[in-house]
């Protein structure tokens, strides 16, 4: 199923996203992950790539399949392409099809200066147009801040036309915690002629360790409420995951209750967070 049809429906959109097992050979470990992932029936599972800007890394592919073929949900494969020729990314293409994959997330990577650039895909945009020629859904990213790169939201959103040019059917969110900024954000793609749905990404913030690293390294603007609750339960970890997911389903219910097109939830393959996310939103997902 290409998913853009989902957005046709009567309901929200829900979504989750997972990743690869860090060390190779345990991807088993997954699995078991995404059978209890599965009991939320979300509408697709999104499965990162190239961690670490490891490119060979066949899993994602590997796991989109089971996806797919195991649990009869529907994959979206990430795909990024700055350190990738053309022959890497159409042999990965290849493998795709073969894995029953219909939709990619068409991504250019963030430039690491150990990994050389390939200099066959300078934008998103150039890998989303043969990911289409190839027959796939495609899916892009947006940032409801504005990438990193530019010195404006504006530059960066009409960016995104390029994408949505070169046949990107939605956009998923980089994650915030400020809904604001992503009211905001919409606003602004609608004025200067973005007009794919925009799925909200959205992250349960629970332990102290994501903080110090997802939370800094996203550069994500910290509303006072996600502050102050940070330094209340700064040595409470019990404290500090309840307080996370509360956050999250009122960050989401909040989205939804606004019209938001969909919610992806990144799940950092934490089925427990999930579960519980998904309970507190599921009224509102109409579930
Ligand atoms: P682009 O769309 O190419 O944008 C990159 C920069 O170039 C932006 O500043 C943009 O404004 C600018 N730009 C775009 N087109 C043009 C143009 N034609 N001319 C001039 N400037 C232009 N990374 C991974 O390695 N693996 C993953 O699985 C992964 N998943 C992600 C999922 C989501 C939902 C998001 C939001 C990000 C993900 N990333 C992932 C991170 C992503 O690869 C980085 O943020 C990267 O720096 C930008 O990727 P992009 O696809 O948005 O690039």
């Amino acid at each position: 199923m290409q998913l853009h049809t989902l957005f046709h429906g009567p309901r929200p959109v829900f979504s989750l996203e997972i990743f690869p097992p860090k060390k190779s050979g345990s991807i088993e470990t997954i699995y078991a992950t995404l059978d209890s992932l599965k009991t939320l029936s979300p509408d697709f599972i999104s499965v990162t790539y190239g961690a670490g800007g490891n490119t060979a890394d066949t899993s994602t592919v590997e796991i989109a399949r089971h996806i797919k073929n195991e649990l009869g949900i529907e994959p979206l494969a990430h795909l990024t392409c700055v350190a990738s020729t053309k022959g890497q990314v159409d042999e990965r293409i290849r493998q795709l099809r073969d894995a029953g994959v219909e939709n990619v997330l068409a991504l250019r990577g963030d430039i690491n200066p150990d990994v050389p650039v390939a200099k066959d895909f300078a934008h998103a945009s150039d890998l989303a147009r043969v990911i289409k020629a190839a027959g796939f859904n495609v899916v892009g990213a947006c940032y409801p801040e504005g990438h990193y790169e530019n010195k404006t939201l504006e530059t960066d959103i009409d960016n995104l036309k390029y994408k949505i040019d070169a046949g990107v059917t939605h956009l998923i969110t980089q994650l915030f915690f400020d809904n604001t900024l992503f009211y905001r954000f919409l606003d602004l793609a609608a004025k200067r002629g973005v007009t794919v749905p925009i799925e909200a990404g959205v992250m349960p913030i629970v332990n102290t360790n994501q903080i110090k690293k997802t939370v800094v390294l996203s550069g994500a603007s910290l509303p006072p409420k996600f502050t102050k609750m940070v330094s209340k339960y700064d040595t409470d970890s019990e404290a500090l995951f309840q307080a996370g997911v509360e956050y999250a389903i009122e960050q989401i219910n909040d989205l939804l209750s606004h019209g938001a097109a969909g919610v992806h939830v990144y799940t950092m393959n934490n089925p427990r967070v999930a579960k519980l996310v998904y309970e507190g939103i599921r009224p509102a997902l109409g579930r």
